[in-house]
């Protein structure tokens, strides 16, 4: 299997863009679907994000595209030609940027759809005429409603975090999308399982699908160096600076199982000096993209996140991912880490697991396969305990946290965000107004904007995942000796 691009024959503008990229050598996703994709044949891949998944099928799909390429003003010389359907926003944002990227060089036109936004300035996009449409489900059936997207030329259609989509309840929405396609195309699956469902969805739309399997589902990337400390719900956020500071890391993602849980640790850690965003799903979208970008520009250290941002999110070499909270499904752990370690860069995965969370870190460890050594927090010997002294405001043990961080663990339950569905502002905090608002369970479930279709599906996952709690016996009984964070 060929792994330089150079052995693709890619046409010159795509080729000139991936060089511009930097890409020197195919990722084992691309190697093999590239040249299967050129073929036109269906593909059903397995892959996790952080692969190269996004180039793995846009690139052949632009190089078939441009065979009809025009520079042509007129809208109708510009149909939809593909359609990349992805379950949330920032995933349909994250993979039109890489398309346009690619497709720069090119004549051809892309742009992106998704909810929670304006529909005007997308319909004017869409009536200009766009050869590549990204969209997430809901949005794009809005758009279909009003005849602003119009299916009928559609060559090529890929369904992107399939099991995803379907988790969310996207089913009705991808079957009525497909309705609208030709039944002549190319279509191409990429999930990170494949569930029965999705065996499923693939034996109604995809016609001899080559099977293309790069990384399991429950595979973390060899390069993330993987730690489970043991410490107690009010040691945790010392633990952080702790780890920050011995470890020489800069950025970090910080995973928080409830949006209160999330929007308080932004706060407090902003508090303690440390630059910090929230991204959780009461921020609006714009807000989202804003905590996003300045954490890409450096502006921001901690993005301190719910698993609404867990996904497919495309940062590179995020040094290090903690879970302040252990994730209520193993899965997201997986999901979690993804964040660092990718596309080869080396990185560290914290997790801080307090003595409830037994049951939640064996089944991790039966997911990734791998055995868990809960490991103790060296601590730096001249700084007290309970203290942090890197901040504006240092703060002491029993200051605030440990009474927020009881109550949260219980509310979290109720708070967690549905997976992926809901979405809400963003921005760096110092003055967090959801933080400000009093907590009322009522009210947290309708966010200002999300796909109304979502709504119901994403809550009764959440219900559907919640396991009731079982015994494991032995994982907190003899903790392996301390050692060192660094
Ligand atoms: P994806 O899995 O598509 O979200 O891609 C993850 C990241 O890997 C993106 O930032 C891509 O720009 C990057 N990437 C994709 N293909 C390559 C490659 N062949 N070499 C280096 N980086 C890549």
């Amino acid at each position: 299997m060929t792994s330089s691009f150079s052995n693709l024959s890619l046409a010159e503008p795509l080729a000139r863009a991936v060089a511009e990229m930097g890409y020197e050598s195919m990722t084992p996703i691309q190697a093999q679907a590239i040249p299967v994709v050129l073929t036109g044949r269906d593909v059903m891949g397995a892959a996790q994000t952080g692969t190269g998944k996004t180039a793995a099928f846009s690139l052949p799909l632009l190089q078939r595209l441009l065979k009809h390429e025009n520079s042509s003003t007129s809208p109708a010389r510009h149909p939809v030609r593909a359609l990349v359907l992805l379950p949330t926003r920032e995933l349909a944002d994250q993979v039109a940027q890489q398309i346009a990227l690619y497709a720069k060089h090119t004549k051809l036109r892309s742009t992106v759809v998704f909810g929670g936004m304006d529909m005007k300035p997308q319909t004017l996009e869409l009536k200009k005429g766009v050869e590549v449409l990204v969209a997430t489900p809901g949005r794009l059936l809005d758009h279909i409603e009003a005849k602003n997207a119009v299916l009928n030329q559609v060559e090529y259609v890929v369904l992107d975090e399939a099991d995803r989509m379907l988790d969310i309840g996207f089913l009705p929405d991808l079957q009525r999308i497909l309705s609208y396609l030709p039944k002549q195309r190319t279509t191409l699956l990429f999930s990170a399982t494949f569930s029965p469902e999705i065996k499923r969805l693939a034996s109604s739309y995809l016609q001899d699908p080559i099977t293309i399997e790069v990384a399991r589902p429950n595979e973390t990337a060899s390069t993330v160096e993987q730690r489970f400390f043991s410490v107690s719900d009010d040691d945790k956020r010392r633990a952080i600076h702790q780890i920050l500071r011995t470890r020489g890391v800069k950025q970090a993602f910080i995973f928080v199982n409830s949006k209160l849980g999330c929007a308080r640790l932004a706060r407090s850690l902003e508090r303690e000096g440390l630059k910090t965003a929230a991204l959780h799903g009461d921020k609006s979208q714009d807000e989202r993209l804003k905590a996003l970008d300045a954490f890409k520009r450096g502006e921001v250290d901690l993005l301190v996140c719910t698993d609404v941002a867990a996904r497919g999110l495309d940062i590179k070499d995020v040094p290090a991912v903690f879970n302040f909270d252990v994730p209520f499904n193993a899965e997201d752990y997986v999901h979690r880490i993804g964040r660092t370690g990718r596309a080869g860069a080396s990185g560290i995965a914290v997790t801080l697991v307090s003595s409830s969370d037994a049951r939640l870190v064996a089944d991790i460890e039966k997911l990734i396969k791998k055995k868990i050594d809960l490991e103790a927090v060296e601590w730096d010997e001249d700084r007290p305990r309970g203290r942090i002294n890197d901040g504006r405001r240092a703060w002491r043990e029993g200051d605030e946290a440990p009474r927020e961080r009881s109550s949260e663990r219980r509310e979290g339950r109720e708070t967690r965000e549905p997976r992926e569905s809901r979405y809400g502002r963003s921005a760096p905090v110092s003055r967090d107004p959801f933080f400000e608002r009093p907590y009322e369970p009522g009210n947290t479930e309708t966010p200002p904007a999300w796909e109304p279709s979502v709504r119901t599906a994403a809550r009764s996952a959440v219900s559907a995942n919640i396991k009731p709690r079982r015994k494991v016996a032995a994982l907190f009984k003899s903790p392996t000796p301390p050692t060192t964070a660094g």
